[in-house]
């Protein structure tokens, strides 16, 4: 964990580190622009404390460019941030990481496939980089029942609940309005989120609650964890084809 000493991840030894990468951008009227960054920062912590990885403190910034048009949303060019994971990753992979689980929390980050086949295809089997999108999820946690709604893209049932559960004194109830835009997701590369929804809403806050979001926090932990134990095992299995270790 990032409140370890040196000596004592030395002790410990882990060949698992774990990424959580955020946003900073709006989320409607009723949530802070924080959100990604503090659903991150509690998934990180959990799933680290089931796997026994060192974990890296929260990117806070990464790609958000759809959510243009209100003042508060900070995001850098995909190149920057393919460049800069490259870099985080392989000076882990310097210290005898293994395996980077990268943990996912912002919707819009489009350039972590490239960035994610790329380290492996040129770094298996001596570095395994596992992708996690905390997103996937909310489907599962709708068949599950914990979810009442599976419109959400932003803002909605599941985010507002997981922030009633970590930073309630963030959340503003009495504004969030519920809204289901009528155009599909890859219409954020046509205009902003603000185009689809008036509010940058894109879900039903108003099914929130806190004790959902306790519920979704642990459920997604552990989904976190089968999907990178999953990934990390498939690539485990993989004998050399040809000339390519990938
Ligand atoms: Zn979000």
């Amino acid at each position: 964990m990032y409140w370890n000493t040196a000596d004592e991840i030395m002790e410990k030894n882990p060949d698992l580190a774990i990424i959580p990468v955020g946003s900073i951008e709006q989320h409607g009227p009723h949530l802070p622009v924080m959100t990604d960054w503090a659903v991150a920062t509690e998934l990180g912590k959990r799933v680290a404390q089931k796997t026994g990885a060192f974990l890296l403190p929260t990117l806070p910034v990464s790609t958000c460019r759809e959510h243009m048009g209100k003042k508060g949303a900070v995001w850098m060019e995909p190149t920057t941030f393919y460049q800069m994971m490259t870099d985080i990753i392989l000076s882990l992979k310097t210290q005898g990481f293994k395996k980077v689980a990268i943990l996912q929390c912002h919707g819009g980050i489009f350039v972590m496939t490239p960035l994610v086949r790329d380290l492996n295809a040129k770094h298996n089997p001596d570095l395994m980089v596992a992708l996690i999108d905390s997103c996937v999820f909310f489907q599962t946690l709708y068949q599950e029942g914990i979810l009442e709604t599976n419109t959400e893209l932003h803002a909605g049932e599941t985010e507002t609940s997981m922030i009633l559960a970590v930073a309630p004194e963030t959340v503003h109830m009495d504004r969030a309005v519920d809204f289901v835009p009528k155009v599909p997701r890859p219409y954020l590369s046509y205009g902003s989120i603000f185009r689809a929804s008036p509010t940058g809403v894109w879900g039903e806050p108003s099914k929130a609650s806190a004790e959902k979001g306790e519920q979704i926090f642990a459920r997604s932990a552990e989904l976190a964890v089968e999907e990178m134990n999953k990934a990390f095992s498939y690539m485990e299995a993989k004998e050399k084809f040809n000339y390519s270790d990938f």
